[in-house]
């Protein structure tokens, strides 16, 4: 799975920069970099690691100058990779770097895959599992707070975290090996209470890190919230007014937004995904049937919902039917046009009205705007937890909750009397989820997947 050859890509985005990088890694490195860089026009006999070089790079073959570069190796092992490295940084016009990258693969350099610079450096030891996909998560970070969340993963909180808890999980396995091994022992029988309270214990500390998983994933993936509301209330106002910007068309025509409509907000560092979606409602042509049940797919999928009403006319059956429709949902009933007078009551949508979280806000003026977002994130954010470690990757998330429920299986096992050896077998279950999280566990699939979701030249 591990080749060994030399790998090169342009690690920078493809377009004009005043930069571009390039890098290789592997044992040719640095005979193909001498090769093709000069200093002061002559080839350089040794480069010394972690030093930046000033030179050109020249073809070879027909010794004609390519690029005024700055060059740089890391030896190995003393690299993202852990192998051989050598970044090339020119001047970073898509042609140029391409011509550079053509001239490295020339000298016997390969073309590296999606995430490969990575994947060596998890094969090499430098990464784990966790820290890899946290890298992953820094690039695509949206926020200040998701790539702080990333950035500290990728420094091994997590892995840490998981990686202490492992310990205390192969402390509990030797003992239950000891009474599997030794049944007649009476010191076993003393402490098996004890050890099913400390069991129940880490089964109750992996559930805890498990559940920041519920605002973790929120600053990794985004949050989803579904604008819902019967046609004219403002939905696609009350869109522009969150961006700050006029992105969707506002027409006084009813059922315009036919399809669901995807926007991106930074609320005070949380990614918001917002859709505006065309409402659920009897539809009367195909087409927007089509956007009834996108809408549909949606709000399912959601975090939460926001149901605009407008505040200048009384609620409609329409408006009480949408809001049942959220029985389920988190949600804040948006009263919208709040700067015409009021005629709407929460009354009119029944007696537990009082309870609704509800903001007024005038898509039109601005106003509420504001305190709309707060309460937003009051209300996605409401299982925020103080912790150091924070689970924000799906992945890791069902490791955890899967450990967790193998742990809670040995302890119910062992109090009921059972055989220890079906304990052991869920404690082995619990030992694998938190392996794989850290990549402990040889998974070939699991590798493929995560890597193939990196850029080329990461
Ligand atoms: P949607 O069908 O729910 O997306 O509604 P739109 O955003 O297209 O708005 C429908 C109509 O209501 C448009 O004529 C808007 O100008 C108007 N409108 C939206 N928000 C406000 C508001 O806060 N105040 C007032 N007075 N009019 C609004």
């Amino acid at each position: 799975m591990y080749e060994r050859d030399t790998i090169a890509a342009i690690a920078t985005p493809l377009g004009e920069g005043a930069v571009a990088v390039i890098r290789m890694s592997g044992v040719d490195a640095e005979k193909i970099a001498r090769a093709i860089f000069l200093r002061k026009g002559k080839t350089v006999d040794r480069l010394t690691s972690h030093r930046l070089y000033h030179g050109a790079i020249h073809d070879p073959r027909t010794e004609r100058m390519v690029d005024e570069v700055l060059l740089t190796i890391m030896r190995a092992p003393h690299s993202y990779t852990g192998e051989d490295v050598v970044e090339v940084q020119c001047h970073g016009g898509a042609f140029l770097t391409r011509q550079l990258l053509g001239l490295i693969l020339a000298q016997g350099a390969r073309q590296a895959e999606a995430g490969e610079f990575t994947k060596r450096a998890f094969l090499n030891g430098k990464l784990d599992l966790a820290q890899a996909e946290a890298v992953l998560d820094l690039i695509r970070a949206r926020t200040a707070k998701g790539a702080e969340i990333a950035l500290s993963q990728a420094r091994g909180s997590l892995s840490n975290y998981v990686d202490a808890l492992r310990q205390e999980l192969l402390d509990i396995m030797v003992q239950v090996e000891a009474a599997i091994d030794f049944p007649d022992e009476d010191i076993e029988l003393l402490q098996k209470p004890k050890l099913i309270d400390k069991i129940r214990f880490l089964a109750d500390k992996l559930s805890a890190i498990a559940e920041t998983y519920n605002w973790g994933r929120l600053f990794r993936e985004g949050a989803r919230v579904c604008i819902c509301g019967r046609p004219n209330v403002g939905k696609s106002s009350l869109l522009n007014a969150l961006l700050g910007e006029n992105r969707v068309i506002v027409t006084p025509v009813p059922g315009t937004t036919r399809d669901v409509i995807e926007e991106s907000v930074n609320l005070d560092g949380l990614p918001l995904v917002l859709w505006d979606t065309a409402g659920i409602r009897e539809a009367s042509d195909e087409v927007e049937k089509l956007g009834v049940e996108l809408s549909r797919q949606h709000l399912e999928k959601a975090d939460a919902a926001m149901l605009v009403v407008d505040g200048s006319v009384h609620a409609s059956e329409e408006d009480k039917g949408l809001l049942g429709g959220l029985v389920e949902k988190r949600k804040i009933i948006v009263i919208n046009k709040s700067d015409l007078p009021r005629v709407l009551s929460l009354d009119e949508f029944g007696k537990s009205a009082e309870s609704f979280n509800c903001v007024a806000v005038s898509a039109k003026t601005g106003t509420g705007i504001e305190q709309l977002k707060n309460r937003l994130r009051e209300l996605l954010l409401e299982y925020q937890t103080e912790s150091n470690v924070v689970v924000s990757n799906v992945r890791h998330h069902s490791s955890l909750v899967r450990s967790a429920a193998g742990l809670r299986s040995a302890a119910d096992t062992l109090a009921l009397g059972l055989a220890p050896e079906l304990a052991a077998v869920n404690l082995h279950e619990a030992r694998d989820g938190l392996e794989e999280i850290i990549g402990l566990v040889d998974n070939d699939t699991i590798l493929e997947r995560i890597f193939s979701e990196f850029c080329i030249g990461k």
